[in-house]
């Protein structure tokens, strides 16, 4: 809706207007900076919730094709000021972007979720009419009075309700919650939906912005953490404005407003490279106890990053951590978390450190497109099992893999090199979906045990820093994908290893062991998918004397009744098993069972 149009239905309604607010609106409807003051002020729903539009199926997803007013447009920076209104879940928006076109141009557009009415655009100073941008579906498309070429700057004002998470951090958007005491309690999550359900972005992994300044106004009994460092807070009339800063590419999805009753607790982390890193954890107050338990697992973790993969990438930031409603998200600098405070066998919280995992793998390292998800997610879930054997040894090491195990699915290849939105990744219907978790974990394990450590970790730390050396000061965030992956392991090994990434990464089942065993042999064969070659060494125990085969086609090593054979006896090679497939089918059967008496249950109420 637009101002004027707004202005005619709320007094069309006959709302209870203030003659205040409706002042506000005609005397400011040309001075942005006293409608969003007066606007924010008023606690009224001014939005009437039948004519606000859903958000469409494009706002909806993340990635994939990019409009063509968005080819060779980069965003350098945005300043968004959010006025956050809990009680009537909705914001109030100034933003200004500062973009580039590598083309001259008139058509432009930027993604914004069509439940905002835009009450104002201006390019480089000048109001652009209304009739000359429309956002029918969530791009929001401007068709510019003068061409532009090279820099040039958009304010966009817009108000309304954003989309509510059904279920965040799953399906995103606002998490509007109420803490223990009753105190509002909010949170962001659009990792699969994209940054447009909330500020005008470039809904790409590309559209990473390098500077944002990020003002939230806030109820003042109210603490607003997000991305980078806190400029300042200043308060006015009952509110509270959070100044954020960032200094490095954030990644669209990881920018996220936290907003709750929040304490913080602070300290410097003494990096293993010599520079000192705020740390900060944004918790609630009724959480303390529990909290200062959970904070003092982040030296030790950030010990284990910066001398196993290398230096936390935004150490002139901070490494941030919010407790959320929802469980937790990989928000740069600012990480979700909702785990509460749970324990297991392990000896850390595995959210906390999953979700920190991704400063180094999505953060820093950014997939080009979603596609190559599982170098944010597989390396992100190597992690863990990694900090356990980095803890306590290889017995946890492998409890933890074997954990991870137990869920492939292996219907989908974890890449399918095509551009593809987030949603056709993370969907096990229609692509990898869990198996760019543990998956690609375990194929990072299958990759480190054949190329040793030394290459296993020069060959992670080049993809995530451009450099198997990086010190602060040295590297800045990248974008890669599995090609520059497979290239980079090739050039540290000196090997061709391009057949382990066909079998485990371009194709979805697992490679076969075949193993026939008679009185006085055993013969051995792999069975895999479109007969791809696969020389891996496998190691093969016979009574506690290894032996190490290469099938590149079958082969049979004499062994009688008597003598104690085990294939690969220390689990390097990932790999189909029965046992595991016997095991799923159990448990979904029970699954089903348990489903069926719960129905019938339930029909038998009902009668
Ligand atoms: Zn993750």
């Amino acid at each position: 809706m637009r101002l004027s149009a707004l202005k005619n239905k709320l007094i069309s309604d006959k709302t209870l207007v203030s003659i205040a607010l409706v002042t506000a609106l005609s005397a400011c409807s040309s001075t942005g900076d006293k409608l969003v003051d007066n606007v924010a002020n008023s606690d009224m729903a001014y939005v009437d919730a039948s004519q606000q539009l859903t958000s469409s199926d494009y706002s909806k997803k993340s990635g994939g094709v990019a409009p063509i007013r968005q080819h060779g447009l980069i965003m350098q920076y945005a300043d968004l000021h959010f006025t956050v209104l809990p009680d009537t879940k909705s914001l109030v928006v100034k933003s200004k972007l500062k973009l580039t076109s590598a083309k001259p141009t008139t058509a432009v557009s930027v993604d914004l979720d069509r439940v905002f009415q835009i009450d104002r655009v201006m390019v480089n100073g000048s109001v652009l009419p209304a009739s000359n941008y429309s956002n029918p579906n969530g791009e929001l498309q401007l068709n510019l009075l003068s061409e532009v070429s090279g820099e040039f700057e958009v304010q966009i004002d817009y108000q309304g309700k954003p989309r509510e998470a059904i279920r965040a951090p799953w399906d995103g958007g606002f998490d509007w919650k109420k803490t223990k005491s009753g105190e509002y309690w909010i949170a962001t999550a659009v990792h699969g939906e994209g940054c447009d359900l909330f500020w005008p972005c470039i809904d790409q992994p590309y559209g990473e912005v390098q500077n944002m300044d990020i003002k939230i106004t806030v109820p003042d009994n109210l603490v607003a953490a997000s991305n980078g460092v806190l400029m300042n807070v200043s308060s006015n009339n009952g509110q509270k404005t959070f100044h954020w800063q960032t200094s490095s590419l954030h990644n669209t999805y990881a920018i996220a407003l936290n907003i709750g009753p929040y304490d913080v607790l602070e300290s410097t982390y003494k990096s293993v490279f010599g520079n000192d890193i705020p740390v900060s954890f944004y918790h609630l107050k009724e959480n303390t106890d529990k909290s200062k338990v959970l904070f003092e697992e982040i030296p030790p973790m950030l010990d284990f990053f910066e001398t196993v993969i290398g230096p936390y990438p935004f150490g002139t930031e901070k490494m941030g951590v919010a407790e959320t409603p929802h469980l937790g998200m990989e928000h740069q600098t600012i990480n979700a978390y909702g785990n509460n405070y749970r324990k297991d066998e392990f000896g850390y919280d595995w959210l906390l450190h999953h979700e920190f995992a991704h400063e180094w793998f999505g953060n820093q390292l950014t997939n080009n497109n979603w596609d190559h998800m599982w170098l944010h997610e597989g390396f992100g879930s190597y992690m863990q099992p990694l900090y356990t054997q980095y803890l306590h040894g290889d017995m946890a090491y492998k409890a933890h893999l074997f954990k991870q195990r137990i869920g492939l699915i292996n219907k989908f290849p974890i890449v399918s090199n095509k551009p593809l939105a987030v949603e056709e990744v993370y969907n096990r219907k229609v692509g990898p979906g869990n198996d760019i978790y543990a998956k690609g974990s375990l194929i990072l394990h299958s990759l480190r045990e054949l190329i040793g450590d030394e290459a296993f970790f020069d060959a992670t730390r080049q993809l995530v820093y451009g450099t198997t050396k990086p010190v602060p000061g040295n590297f800045a965030p990248r974008f890669s994908d599995t090609n520059e992956f497979i290239s980079i392991v090739n050039n540290i090994t000196g090997e061709n290893l391009q057949w382990f990434f066909d079998v485990y990464i371009y194709q979805a089942m697992l490679p076969e062991l075949i193993m026939e065993r008679t009185e006085q042999s055993l013969t051995l064969r792999w069975q895999i998918e479109n007969n791809r070659p696969f020389p891996i060494p496998l190691d093969v125990s016979i009574n506690g004397k290894v032996q190490t085969l290469i099938l590149d086609e079958p082969k049979t090593i004499e062994v009688s009744r008597k003598d104690v054979v085990i294939v690969d006896p220390l689990s390097k090679v990932l790999r189909h098993q029965e046992n595991i497939e016997r095991y799923k089918a159990y448990l979904k059967a029970q699954r089903e069972m348990k489903m069926a008496e719960f129905n019938k249950k339930i029909k038998k109420a009902e009668k």
